[in-house]
């Protein structure tokens, strides 16, 4: 690195980015912004490669916010950036360091309607953030003019190059008339594709790496249990851990389905994410968990690629990743931003090999552990049971209680026995009458639907058809009344309309299906 910068107080920058800065919370530069901001100051076309989670954003964002013209109207500096959320991301975090400049950036991406973009445009913006498809479509119709960007970006350059845009990329770089703008490029990894765009495209550029020696966060803490049985141990883990927002990797599309759909099932709030869910979809699930609907994403890795959250406490390892590279790219997920980070991974024996292989390449020690057994749970279990009676006996606001405790008393009974009382009846409710009357709310059906979970699935080669004949015919109803029907390795769900749930209920628990004894009862809310 050529320079070792302290703060941002030793660059050279204006009070009001500096003022911005302070705003955001950012205390020093990290490694890539000390190395890279001063030369792109200087004016040099720069290459930044480092790994996701580094603050790249801020690595351009920073000097070209600085360069912007707040008098000029036309767009004068332009970054490219592989999808819609990153381009909204990067817009926020640019609109951020430019909120006392007054540095007016608009995202520009498809998906959002054009019409809209069009007049956002025509007021006049200083700085374009755009996914190469929507803005050759600007292009292409004449609403946008880029023949006088003096700064452009070619973010996240690696992964616009998977997503096939490289003819985009050209096509636009085409568009900019300037010869004289300044060109940059920010990678996480730099494969001969972008070293040949780099060559194409810019002039002398000055390279930054910050090299895989430093690749694995320090802050993280690293760990590994071996087990034949991942899903149990997953669940004792989540437990007893104490997690806040959580992802969970799975190698393949349908064991994030399976995985979202058991834990769902066990009552923890989860959600899936992979390449088959439309982009509706993806951004619904991103939206719970960014507001804190659900804690736990269950993903892929290339579904959670651009996925950019900073408060991740732990990131899972269902399925332990396929190589080093892999192993890093989704640990830097948490243990962001100077937060604190763990990193869980789930071997079976056999893939021990795998793991020492990672850690060898990864130069990173990842810490064997024990699982915690059924009594380690709960043990916790009390411990949050504790916690939380402390935090009312704080709050002081029971009084309305105090009338049925004296009576109680009245009759003799011993306080010590009449707390613990109370206790249970708050936890577990009036336990003689839970097992008659199952809830047919909040199952998570249909409207009019009650949702019902039946514990057998794919691993009993059930198909909807079974279900539906054994219920049309055990509880007598006609089988297209019945509801959608999801079926999992290991559980099904099965919907039937509320007025005949009772008689459904009472016809096939403890019955059979295709042979196979079931257990039923209403679902969980999702
Ligand atoms: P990358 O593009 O390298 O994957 P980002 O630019 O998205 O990383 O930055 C990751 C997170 O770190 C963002 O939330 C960003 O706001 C934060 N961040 C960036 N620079 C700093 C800094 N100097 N100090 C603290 N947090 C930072
Ligand atoms: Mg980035």
């Amino acid at each position: 690195m050529k320079q070792e910068l302290k703060s941002f107080g030793d660059i050279e920058l204006s009070r009001k980015v500096l003022h911005a800065i302070a705003d955001m919370g950012f205390e020093e530069p990290s490694p890539i912004q000390a190395g890279t901001i001063p030369l792109v100051l200087e004016g040099h076309d720069v290459v930044g490669q480092a790994q996701t989670g580094t603050g790249k954003t801020a690595a351009f964002g920073i000097p070209t916010v600085e360069k912007i013209q707040e008098s000029g109207h036309h767009v004068q500096a332009l970054v490219l950036t592989p999808t819609r959320e990153l381009a909204i991301q990067t817009a926020e975090e640019l609109n951020k360091i430019g909120h006392y400049k007054r540095v007016r950036t608009l995202p520009i991406y498809g998906g959002q309607s054009i019409d809209r973009q069009i007049r956002a445009l025509k007021r006049g913006v200083h700085l374009i953030v755009g996914t190469p498809g929507r803005l050759i479509d600007h292009l292409h119709r004449g609403t946008i003019k880029l023949d006088d960007v003096e700064t452009l970006i070619l973010d996240e350059a690696d992964e616009m190059l998977d997503m096939g845009f490289i003819s985009d990329i050209e096509e636009i770089i085409g568009a900019i008339g300037n010869e004289e703008r300044q060109t940059l490029l920010f990678s996480a990894t730099m494969p001969a594709p972008i070293e040949k765009l780099s060559k194409r495209y810019m002039k002398h550029p000055q390279r930054v790496s910050i090299t895989k020696e430093n690749l694995t966060v320090p802050l993280i803490d690293q760990c590994y249990y071996e087990t034949r049985e991942k899903f149990e141990g997953l669940c004792r883990v989540l437990d007893i851990e104490e997690t806040g927002k959580l992802i969970i990797f799975c190698r393949t599309k349908r064991a994030v389905d399976d995985l979202t759909a058991s834990l769902e099932a066990r009552g923890y709030l989860a959600g899936g994410l992979h390449g088959d869910l439309s982009q509706v979809q993806r951004d619904r699930v991103m939206k719970k968990f960014r507001d804190g609907r659900i804690d736990t994403l269950v993903a892929t890795d290339v579904a959670a690629r651009g996925i950019d959250i900073d408060d991740i406490t732990h990131v899972i390892n269902y399925d332990i990743p396929q190589d080093h590279e892999s192993y890093v790219h989704r640990i830097g997920r948490t243990g962001r931003a100077g937060r604190k980070g763990v990193a869980i991974t789930f071997i079976s024996p056999r893939e021990y090999r795998q793991l020492r292989l990672i850690m060898k390449l990864a130069h990173t020690k990842i810490q064997r552990r024990e699982l915690p057994t059924a009594s380690d749970v709960l043990e916790r279990q009390k411990e949050l049971v504790t916690e939380r009676l402390l935090k009312v006996l704080k709050q002081d606001d029971y009084d309305d209680y105090h009338t049925i405790i004296s009576e109680v008393l009245e009759e003799g009974y011993d306080p010590v026995d009449v707390a613990a009382a109370a206790l249970q009846l708050s936890l577990e409710g009036d336990a003689g009458s839970r097992e008659e009357q199952a809830s047919f709310e909040n199952t998570g059906g249909a409207p009019g639907m009650v949702r019902f979970f039946f514990n057998i699935g794919r691993a009993q080669k059930i198909r909807p058809a079974d279900i539906v004949k054994a219920i049309a015919s055990e509880a007598d109803i006609p089988g297209d009344t019945i509801g959608v029907i999801n079926i999992y390795e290991k559980f099904s769900f099965v919907e039937v309309p509320e007025k005949v749930a009772e008689r459904v209920l009472g016809a096939m628990h403890r019955n059979t299906v295709n042979g196979f004894k079931v257990n039923v009862e209403p679902a969980r809310k999702r």
